[in-house]
């Protein structure tokens, strides 16, 4: 079935035109409190190119219907756009096969999947979870409360003060009980890149399993599930310039057969009655109910634009913005940036003697600069590093050196109001 599709990777275009991508970008273009908008809070929710809002807009203009279950037309041409989106992410992250690709609301249900399907089938009370203190609220949450209702303990393996993880400590806290590994790729608070390879070999000699939350790597990097050896990678459609309600969760073909389903309903079985039910194979077991099928569809759009312009192409534009926006912020007196790591992706953390997240936010907000302010989801990093709260600017490949420029001008004001 799906595994059959054939998608091509498109070709990265020639040269990486900034102004042009923008372009493509409608909701760039615009003024707010009288400003031209500078959108710097990509880790919470990128912007969508016009060809993800043109796929969305065809589906229900023209085949709206609904998947796997229809043998008119309207409802082939649906289930074929689909599950052509499900061969496109299998190829994004290069997975081996399209139905190791479940179709979720976003990387928060991918994660709550796994720790209640693999952990209602592998966890006993005595058996160990390891996540790190830089985890997302999404992937502390599910592993408390299935460390709960199954008697395994949660273990946390502790960060440096640049918001490292230091693998000898990390490494040690893996144990015979350890039974799945899960860590994030890339901090949303800190914007650390762990080194995952790493992290699957030391987790495997120890025959756990290794969970990836790949939220906010998947916008800047390419993604190899199985050069990094990952047994689940979760990421969000929207944050990869997809709709929103619309994610993915990666599982070996393996680990996804020996999962029993995370919920019940129409479409994951294959026979019902009152004596005994039967379940279909992965994907579908774990894909109950009416999919999000427009979101399925744009995501797969979504993919095809970000590879057109290509990883490397990406890759290079945010490191010389990145590097950038560190300098220009670390000459800022009285910032503070937190999250120092050596390998980092394009986010930046700050806090401004006196002055606290919210108002930080609330003035940049004003002058047409959106950023994120508050805890993200992350309160134990927040604790680690002392502060209630930060400032966040994320960047996307669309934004510019102006964009920091204007951030940084921001930022002054905020200096002068908290003198
Ligand atoms: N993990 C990380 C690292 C995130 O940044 C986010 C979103 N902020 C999530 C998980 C949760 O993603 P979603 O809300 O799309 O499910």
């Amino acid at each position: 079935m799906s595994s059959t599709l054939h998608t091509t990777r498109p070709t990265p275009r020639a040269a990486f035109d900034v102004e042009r991508i923008r372009a493509d970008f409608p909701v760039l273009a615009q003024q707010v409190n009288g400003n031209p908008l500078i959108y710097l809070d990509n880790a919470a929710t990128s912007q969508k190119p016009q060809r993800v809002i043109d796929a969305v807009t065809a589906f229900y203009t023209e085949y709206n219907s609904n998947v796997h279950r229809g043998l008119h037309t309207l409802s082939m041409r649906a289930t074929d756009a689909y599950e052509k989106s499900r061969a496109i992410v299998a190829r994004f992250i290069h997975a081996e096969h399209a139905d190791e690709i479940v179709f979720t609301r976003g990387t928060t249900e991918s994660i709550n999947l796994v720790a209640h399907a693999f952990g209602r089938a592998n966890l006993r009370p005595g058996d160990e979870v390891l996540i790190t203190t830089m985890e997302h609220h999404s992937n502390i949450v599910p592993w408390q409360l299935v460390c709960e209702a199954t008697g395994a303990a949660l273990r946390v393996a502790p960060i440096n003060d640049r918001g490292e993880l230091p693998l000898d400590a990390f490494a040690e806290l893996i144990t015979d009980r350890t039974r799945i590994v899960a860590v994030t790729h890339v901090s949303n608070a800190l914007g650390t890149i762990n080194p995952i390879a790493k992290i699957t070999e030391l987790a495997h000699t120890r025959g756990a399993a290794v969970l990836v939350d790949g939220a906010q790597a998947a916008p800047h990097l390419p993604i190899d599930v199985r050069a990094l050896d990952a047994d689940f990678y979760a990421f969000s459609g929207h944050k990869v310039f997809g709709p929103t309600g619309i994610g993915v969760l990666y599982g070996k073909a393996d680990r996804l057969r020996a999962m029993p389903p995370y919920q019940g309903g129409g479409e994951m079985i294959r026979s019902v009655t009152f004596a005994k039910t039967t379940y279909k194979g992965p994907p579908a077991r774990f894909e109950a109910g009416t999919p999000n099928i427009a979101g399925a569809i744009g995501l797969g759009a979504a993919i095809d634009y970000v590879e057109a312009i290509g990883f490397d192409a990406i890759a290079a534009h945010e490191r010389d913005l990145s590097a950038y926006a560190h300098e220009r912020l670390s000459a800022v007196p009285r910032l503070r940036l937190i999250g120092t790591a050596e390998h980092k992706a394009g986010v930046f953390s700050f806090v401004i003697a006196g002055a606290h997240a919210h108002d930080v936010t609330t003035i940049l907000d004003a002058q047409g600069v959106a950023v994120r302010g508050g805890h993200h989801c992350a309160q134990p990093v927040m604790d680690r590093f002392g502060v209630p709260a930060t400032a966040r600017a994320s960047l996307a490949f669309y934004n510019t050196k102006a964009d920091i420029d204007a951030l940084l001008a921001a930022i002054a004001k905020v200096q002068q109001v908290f003198r």
